[in-house]
């Protein structure tokens, strides 16, 4: 058990910088709030929380995170509702996955106690920054290094924990068609590919940017055994719409437990809409494709909510998906962002106001 001590210490801004920041056009992850969260592991234990003005760490350069990668992240939102009071969106399962994360990185769990005082006084202090006009959010990057100033290759004994706010509009990754992986992977079994590890990202960025060249903005990944299953899209996961069923490949460890995933999957079957979650084969996708049952696919996850992908190709083939007039990855993105912007009932609890 990781015992906690202290209190939160917050030191206020002198002025704030909200003004000069245009709300209207932001780009996604670039702007930062006024505040920022951190808290120490010392000694084999959590102490130290503290608020303060956002700027630069001072961190050793012998520390972990650089030589190592040690680290590990994670991504959430908070939205304000007409009535200006915000809300988070399963919070507790984000707090859950990074302890998921850090535990396979070798790295100590944080404290939930501690997490939800830190993240809701930070968005609290920030809370002029969170918009209620249409698709605003806060986009909340906890994050955890190992800090121990050592570079012997073995676990850190020293790590900071961190919570940065970015105020987000709704986000539109633009047309998006994608390859499907041949060559490259993104995880394997026993692996980390489960994990929001830092790495996991830096091994996409070369094949994508190949990806790229090609003009597809991104790539589906498949298994790194035989290539022949569709698995995710490496920021988000993924979807397909055969018919009237919607499929998806099944949590292991080589695929990332997205909150957005199970969001749908069970929104799904609220709405009587048949889901399997099973391997899914390069062969049937590209199939379904031919004989035009192959409706939709989308992309899921924090950021964008819902990516509908209009096209794919792999090796010989080439196909481009003609947009459904009633498709899920509309439907999907409309109830949960009604329950996410607190205009629609919240069956399942997922909603924590702050
Ligand atoms: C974060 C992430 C997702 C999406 O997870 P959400 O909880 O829905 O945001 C999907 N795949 C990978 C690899 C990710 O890192």
């Amino acid at each position: 058990m990781t015992k906690t001590k202290h209190t939160l210490t917050v030191k206020k801004v002198e002025n704030s910088k909200i003004n000069s920041v245009d709300f209207n056009n932001l780009t996604f992850g670039k702007t930062f709030t006024d505040y920022m969260y951190s808290c120490d592991f010392v000694d084999g234990e959590w102490t130290n929380p503290t608020i303060e003005p956002y700027g630069p760490l001072q961190i050793d350069p012998s520390a972990r995170v650089f030589h190592y990668g040690q680290a590990v992240f994670e991504g959430m939102k908070a939205f304000k509702d007409a009535s200006n009071d915000v809300w988070l969106f399963r919070p507790l399962d984000n707090l859950e996955r990074i302890n998921k994360s850090s535990a396979r990185l070798a790295m100590p769990k944080f404290p939930k106690d501690l997490f939800l005082e830190g993240l809701t006084t930070l968005l609290n202090l920030d809370k002029d920054w969170i918009k209620n006009t249409p698709g605003s959010s806060m986009y909340i990057r906890p994050f955890v290094i190992a800090t121990e100033p050592a570079i012997s290759a073995s676990p850190a004994s020293e790590y900071k924990f961190m919570i940065i706010l970015s105020p987000a509009q709704s986000y539109y990754a633009g047309e998006v068609r994608v390859l499907f992986a041949e060559e490259y992977s993104r995880a394997a079994n026993g692996g980390v590919g489960f994990a929001k590890a830092a790495g996991n990202y830096a091994a996409q960025f070369y094949p994508t940017s190949l990806a790229h060249k090609e003009g597809y903005q991104q790539i589906i990944w498949t298994d790194a055994n035989s290539h022949e299953y569709l698995e995710e899209a490496g920021t988000m996961n993924i979807f397909f719409r055969v018919n009237d069923s919607l499929l998806t490949a099944p949590i292991s460890d080589r695929i990332l437990d997205g909150i957005t995933r199970k969001s749908i999957i069970q929104l799904a079957k609220d709405n009587n809409i048949n889901v399997e979650e099973r391997p899914i084969t390069v062969k049937e996708i590209k199939e379904a494709a031919t004989n035009g049952t192959l409706k939709e696919i989308f992309g899921a996850g924090t950021a964008a909510v819902i990516t509908p992908i209009l096209g794919f190709k792999h090796r010989d083939m080439k196909h481009e998906i003609i947009p459904a007039s009633e498709s899920y990855a509309s439907l999907f993105k409309e109830k949960l962002t009604a329950i996410q912007y607190n205009v629609a009932e919240d069956t399942h609890g997922w909603r924590y106001k702050i």
